[in-house]
């Protein structure tokens, strides 16, 4: 064993920074929460060279001369001073770490002035030396890192691309931004404005500025208080139509610190548990408010982890704030949407529509649980039965003995079948073969014929959706859709794939994010389900024989006619044996 040796300052701070400064997205957040603990009410943060130069600037309240080199030194904090205070914590930051990591890292610039003073200072760091010369300048606070991870090679290859590491960035900023409502935020990136918050201190306000204006429309306000434990919760809560295919539209702050807690996760999912799908989540934003000394936030060097008093208490709490807030929003008696994408269940709403505009209550509640995926009984004797059926539908002669008995309800074609009586979904059938017929030519690596479209309307998106989009321009012109950027929040589709030409195209626009957003080996597959669904006949739309031939027709050819792209069942039989029993006859 060799001797013992005391480490080298730089070198122990750049051990302490490998827990605190694991990405460019943790030094933008130590930074924006210090902005925030200032007291600031305007942080603009801009990033460039790769998201290695990172600059922080605030209005707050400065940092007085003499406590400059502390800001830098290890275990050097304003925020607490003794043991008590740990245990009430309420600014984001306490450790005093987060600068000294950052210089040990980076090449920092630090300019400062408090309001007392009529001059400012200038602290350059480098290899955590301090040198600190007069300047002038606004009152608050500019942070400017260069070259992060210049001295540590092997941070600086792990990190990923660019473009990834930005993504980090603004969705850091983005859970910062709505949940301070009242400090304006700006993030640039390359010059360019990927987020901007007006501090308007409303929580509708800053929704809408971070993501789409359109989500608004789909929330229901949390805000609950239990005076026993003094808790609060304070957000929104996407109504059970809306829903979305990955779970970080869930944002949980205690005491205006993001966290990840699995305890609060789990109460907002069971307070969804039998309303949405399983596979599909929520957008949720909930505020806590609990008492300091009923929270542990010094579990993690990047706080994000918690611990609390009592667990059972703030479980059921939050489980109850989001019930509360969904069982509202059932009252509130609206019209019913278009399920999301995934199930495109559109079929089942169109009659529900025409027979009452208005879904009662309880309705509303069963209709969601309708319209979850079928159990797999149903679809397993459907299997069998169609498979049956379809043996006996080879030749183009045999089609054209469908035996069609005609349309139910303008959505279901019946057939007198071999097995009894059969009953198909028009739409789902139509969008069966229309995607077989897309993915055939996805195989073959041919473009999907789309159309030019001369006038479309501008639709406002996230920021971080519209790089997204940006990112994946060339798949997306393979499947036949073509965009034009107009700004950093508004695109406009150029082209659409034939097949839905005539449609709204903005109706999509949220199913091809929710594709990019997916699993990465089933991005193509889920647009092109996307364009199928959208093209083909809708449920409600009256057939005449000769369509309905024609559509059996295609259902026949296609290679999997049992279930949808989705995994829904196309078509079942009501055995004529069942039909006869009912009657008391025997077969
Ligand atoms: P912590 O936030 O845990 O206290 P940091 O290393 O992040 O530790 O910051 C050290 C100290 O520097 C803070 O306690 C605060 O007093 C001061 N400080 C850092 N950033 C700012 C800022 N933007 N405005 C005013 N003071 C700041
Ligand atoms: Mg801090």
């Amino acid at each position: 064993m060799k001797r013992i040796k005391q480490l080298e300052e730089n070198l122990i701070n750049q051990i302490a920074a490998g827990e605190v400064i694991e990405r460019p997205a943790s030094v933008v957040k130590e930074l924006v929460e210090n902005a925030v603990d200032a007291g600031a009410t305007k942080i603009s943060v801009e990033i460039n060279n790769e998201c290695r130069n990172i600059r922080v600037a605030d209005n707050g309240s400065g940092i007085h001369k003499e406590d400059i080199p502390l800001a830098f030194s290890r275990h050097a904090t304003s925020k607490i001073s003794q043991q008590n205070d740990l245990w009430n914590i309420s600014t984001l930051g306490f450790r005093g770490e987060a600068l000294a990591s950052i210089i040990s890292v980076s090449k920092v610039t630090c300019t400062t002035r408090t309001s007392e003073s009529s001059v400012g200072y200038k602290a350059e760091c480098e290899n955590s030396k301090v040198n600190i010369t007069k300047t002038g300048c606004a009152q608050g606070t500019i942070i400017e890192i260069k070259d992060l991870f210049y001295n540590t090679p092997v941070r600086l290859k792990f990190l990923k691309k660019a473009q990834t590491e930005f993504a980090y960035i603004l969705e850091i900023m983005q859970s910062i931004a709505i949940s301070h409502p009242e400090v304006a935020f700006t993030l640039m990136h390359k010059d360019r404005t990927s987020l901007k918050t007006t501090g308007s201190k409303d929580i509708e306000t800053v929704i809408s500025e971070v993501y789409a204006k359109e989500l608004i429309n789909e929330l229901t306000i949390i805000d609950k208080e239990d005076p026993a434990s003094s808790m609060q919760a304070y957000g929104v809560a996407s109504t059970p139509e809306y829903t979305r295919s990955n779970k970080k539209a869930i944002y949980t702050f205690i005491n205006g610190r993001t966290v990840k807690s699995p305890v609060i996760q789990k109460a907002i999912d069971m307070a969804y548990s039998d309303l949405i799908p399983s596979g599909r989540y929520p957008f949720v934003i909930i505020s806590l408010t609990i008492k300091p000394d009923e929270v542990d936030v010094n579990v993690h060097p990047s706080k994000k982890d918690i611990r609390f008093t009592n667990t059972n208490l703030v479980y059921s709490f939050v489980h109850s704030s989001v019930k509360q807030a969904l069982e509202k929003s059932f009252s509130q008696v609206k019209p019913i949407k278009e399920q999301q994408p995934t199930f495109s269940n559109k079929q089942a709403n169109p009659i529900l529509e025409e027979e009452s505009s208005f879904i009662p209550v309880q309705e509303k509640t069963d209709f969601a649980i309708f319209n979850k995926a079928p159990t797999v009984t149903i679809q397993e004797e459907t299997v069998e039965q169609t498979t049956l059926r379809i043996s006996t539908l080879q030749t183009d002669e045999e089609a054209k003995k469908f035996n069609i008995i005609g349309q139910f309800r303008n959505t279901y074609i019946l057939i007198d079948s071999e097995n009894g009586l059969q009953v198909i979904d028009q739409h789902i059938a139509h969008e069966r073969y229309l995607y077989e017929q897309l993915l055939e030519k996805k195989e073959k690596n041919e473009q999907i014929a789309s159309q030019l479209l001369f006038t479309s309307n501008v639709i406002e998106l996230e920021p971080s959706d519209i790089s997204l989009v940006e990112e994946n321009q060339n798949r997306l012109e393979m499947l036949g859709y073509k965009f034009e950027f107009l700004s950093e929040k508004e695109v406009i589709f150029r082209q659409i794939p034939q097949l839905i030409a005539g449609k709204q195209p903005e109706a999509v626009i949220g199913e091809l994010l929710e594709a990019l957003k997916g699993n990465l080996e089933d991005i193509d597959n889920q647009i092109l389900i996307t364009t199928s669904c959208k093209a083909a006949i809708k449920a409600g739309e009256k057939l005449s024989i000769w369509q309905m031939e024609e559509l059996l027709r295609q259902w026949s050819s296609t290679k999997h006619p049992q279930t949808c792209p989705h995994g829904r069942p196309i078509s079942h039989t009501i055995p004529e044996k069942e039909v006869a029993k009912f009657f008391g006859r025997s077969v």
